[in-house]
């Protein structure tokens, strides 16, 4: 009998496995129920997902250049350099001008001097504003809703402008910020918003030199070209005046 704990395990590893055989032969009903549930995918027990930013910011003319900055700027027909409240992109007509985050449409029209414009609301108390547009899109209308990266308009060049671009503008309730601090940039919080940042304006002004002068503008500009500088005829001071600056 020396084998016999061998023997004794070795039958009970057989009446296991015959135990085993019986129970898959079992039918359906006797196995447990597997109820498939939303628990069978893989489940992350890490923190819950970041909430969305509180400003995520693209770009009103994706591909598009910023022509002219914002800040203190002097047109050829003023004596005196003034506020640049948003930044000026050029592009050719027509082209695509996006809502630069989601938001509400707060007004749209047109203007003697932004020409056609959208300004669309995105809580955390900033606005952007789209101006001198060819033409505003379908539906942009007061309290519509607007995606990041849909079409508000396209480029143009109504109202008072030398060229088609978009004159492009964040404002924080009402007063206009450096939109260049916001542009492909977001926010986590309302709290990072670089307020103080947007709305330093340089005390530098710049000569802006425009390739077009608009035409309420052309009686200012004889009037300080002063003698020789344009022709009666209307051919103008085009050679002195060499790249877009717009408005
Ligand atoms: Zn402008």
């Amino acid at each position: 009998m020396r084998h016999f704990g061998l023997e004794a395990a070795f039958a009970g590893a057989l009446a296991l496995s015959l135990a085993t055989v019986a129970y898959a032969a079992l039918p359906n009903v006797a196995k447990p129920a597997i109820t498939p549930t939303v628990a069978e995918a893989p489940v992350e027990d890490s923190a819950p997902p970041a909430p969305p930013p509180a400003f995520d910011c693209g770009n009103p003319v994706p591909g598009e250049k910023i022509n002219s900055p914002f800040g203190l700027r002097r047109l050829p027909w003023e004596d005196h350099g003034r506020l640049h409240e948003g930044v000026d992109i050029a592009g050719p007509t027509g082209t695509r001008v996006v809502a630069v985050s989601d938001g509400i449409v707060k007004r749209a029209g047109e203007s003697p001097s932004y020409g056609r414009y959208v300004e669309v609301e995105h809580g955390v108390g900033l606005t952007s504003f789209y101006a001198h547009l060819g033409k505003i899109e379908r539906g942009m209308k007061r309290g519509a809703y607007v995606e990041a990266g849909k079409t508000v308009g396209r480029m143009g060049s109504s109202g008072t402008s030398t060229g088609p671009h978009v004159h492009f503008e964040i404002r924080q309730d009402g007063k206009p910020l450096n939109p260049l601090v916001f542009l492909n940039r977001e926010f986590a919080t309302k709290e990072d918003l670089p307020i103080k940042l947007g709305a330093h304006v340089s005390p530098r002004v710049r000569l802006a030199t425009v390739s077009e002068i608009p035409e309420s503008k052309k009686a200012l500009m004889e009037a300080k070209a002063g003698k020789g500088k344009t022709s009666r005829k209307g051919k103008r001071v085009r050679e002195t005046l060499t790249f877009a600056a717009n408005s």
